[in-house]
């Protein structure tokens, strides 16, 4: 971040504004909407700064900038077309640590003035650090269109109950929790519609505020939530509203860091996944602690990797939180299948290939393993293995002993749907030789099926990526290991 965002309290407050032309004018329009006391500095002004002027509104210096006329001043603002000038004021601003301004120039600037959505009070406030104005004027006109015109009259109104709807509801997560349900309530939606008037609107608020038993502490409840395989453009809405609400939320190593910054800035993150050289979270402490959590009152997001209930365990989760009588919600996921295929240019059916899809789970060595290979061999159809990256030979084995034919076609989707995807095809001859040449870490996903050689038509996603067999080739010429 190249800059700290704040909002400043400028009420009163004396800024100094060199320049008189257009430019300065729109500033000063900002700043005396803030309440400042502004001092115009220059040898003329503009017709409306001569209005604002002789009005006393603004006061007016006439002639050049000079040094002692910061004093005292808490901002200072350069708007002259003049640029020694507009350096002049910096520079002796800089010395008197008042932050300083110049407009379009950023390298003489201490701040800048962000474009702004004005729906006071709320104010929205967008900048890019001064890379690309445009941009952030094209934001601007989004959050025009959909922020409500009447969103000012709605937060006046929060404003106005603040206090008391402290001073009734003491536990903060309940107050919290009336203000969410207040905001997502039918009061707002008339309030943003201007379908009522201010008193009936109050009235309703007092009624409200009487329903809530003030020492109550809320109940806790958990969203169990499908996080996706890794883009955050893949979350749903409602996962998003769950990251939202939440008072906790624990989360393990397949979310992203980026959906898990999604959450509240207040709100408790738990990593409860598996680290190199971190203890291991048992899946019974997992349980426990979302118990707990929830039974504390909390709003617990619980977010997975993929869909909560495919290879997540979160049936497990859940029959721990009906045991305890707790509320919940699970919020579905586009589980790694749906969403590395679909960024691979791999479609899972096709009525030319494969007429039926199994999901399955590649951690099935040994006594455990309960999966019906023979039904896995058949063609016709494509099969994902889910943690199959460390048991790519045995799978391979079993299928063969199958009577799998040897050119059978393959993939591996690592780091499926992120930046760092890399897809690697080839049949059961060779996936793996080519798995581990191209060192292939997790997570990443087996699909087997004649459909995965459509990738080479169908591939869109991070085309201009090396491709994982040019970087295997290149990392092993260099090495010289290139020899087989
Ligand atoms: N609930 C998750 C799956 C959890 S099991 C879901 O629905 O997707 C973990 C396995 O999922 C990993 O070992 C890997 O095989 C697969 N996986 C998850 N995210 C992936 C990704 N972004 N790319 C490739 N494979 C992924």
């Amino acid at each position: 971040m190249d800059y700290f965002p704040i909002f400043l309290k400028l009420t009163d407050q004396p800024v100094l504004v060199v320049g008189g032309g257009e430019v300065a004018a729109r500033k000063i329009d900002l700043l005396l909407r803030a309440g400042a006391q502004v001092t115009v500095v220059a040898p003329e002004l503009i017709e409306s700064l001569i209005t604002l002027a002789n009005q006393g509104t603004i006061r007016y210096l006439q002639g050049e900038f000079a040094p002692a006329q910061l004093t005292g001043m808490c901002l200072a603002i350069a708007a002259t077309d003049r640029q020694p000038v507009n350096a002049w004021v910096a520079r002796h601003a800089e010395q008197l640590n008042i932050p300083v301004n110049v407009v379009d120039d950023r390298e003489l600037s201490r701040f800048i003035v962000p474009a702004i959505v004005d729906r006071s009070p709320v104010i929205v406030a967008i900048a890019s650090s001064g890379d690309a104005p445009v941009l952030t004027r094209r934001l601007r006109e989004k959050l025009e269109a959909f922020l409500p015109q009447r969103l000012g009259v709605l937060a006046g109104l929060a404003g106005r109950f603040r206090s008391l709807v402290k001073a009734r509801i003491e536990v903060p997560a309940a107050r919290r929790r009336f203000w969410e349900n207040f905001f997502d309530g039918p009061i707002a939606a008339d309030v943003l519609a201007g379908r009522s008037g201010p008193t009936s609107v109050e009235a309703q608020i007092d009624a409200s505020l009487q329903a809530v038993n003030a020492t109550d502490r809320p109940a806790g409840e958990v969203a169990l939530v499908g996080a996706g395989p890794g883009d955050p453009g893949l979350l749903t809405l409602r996962a998003l509203r769950a990251l939202q609400n939440a008072d906790v939320v624990l989360h393990d190593r397949l979310v992203s860091p980026q959906i898990v910054d999604l959450a509240r800035r207040d709100a408790e993150r738990v990593y409860v996944g598996k680290a190199p050289g971190a203890t291991h979270v048992t899946q019974e402490n997992i349980n426990a602690l979302l118990v707990k959590l929830a039974l504390q009152g909390k709003r617990v997001c619980r977010l997975k990797g993929g869909d909560p209930f495919i290879f997540g365990r979160g049936g497990e989760e859940l029959e721990a939180l009906a045991a305890a009588g707790i509320r919940f919600e699970v919020v579905p996921g586009i589980t790694a299948a749906a969403g590395c295929a679909a960024y691979a240019g791999i479609p899972l059916t096709h009525r030319d290939y494969a007429q039926s899809l199994t999901l399955v789970t590649g951690h099935c060595k040994g006594e455990t393993d309960q999966v019906d290979w023979d039904l896995l061999a058949r063609p016709g159809q494509t099969v994902v293995f889910y943690m199959g990256l460390g048991h790519l030979d045995d799978i391979v084995t079993r299928l063969r002993e199958r009577g799998v034919p040897a050119e059978r076609a393959a993939a591996v989707i690592e780091h499926g749907t992120q930046s760092t995807q890399r897809v690697i095809t080839g049949t059961l001859a060779d996936l793996a030789q080519k798995v581990t040449q191209a060192q292939v870490t997790s997570p990443a996903l087996l699909i087997v099926g004649e459909v995965t050689r459509l990738h080479d038509t169908l591939h869109w996603f991070n085309t201009t990526a090396p491709r994982a067999d040019e970087i295997s080739a290149f990392a092993f010429s260099n090495e010289g290991r290139l020899s087989a």
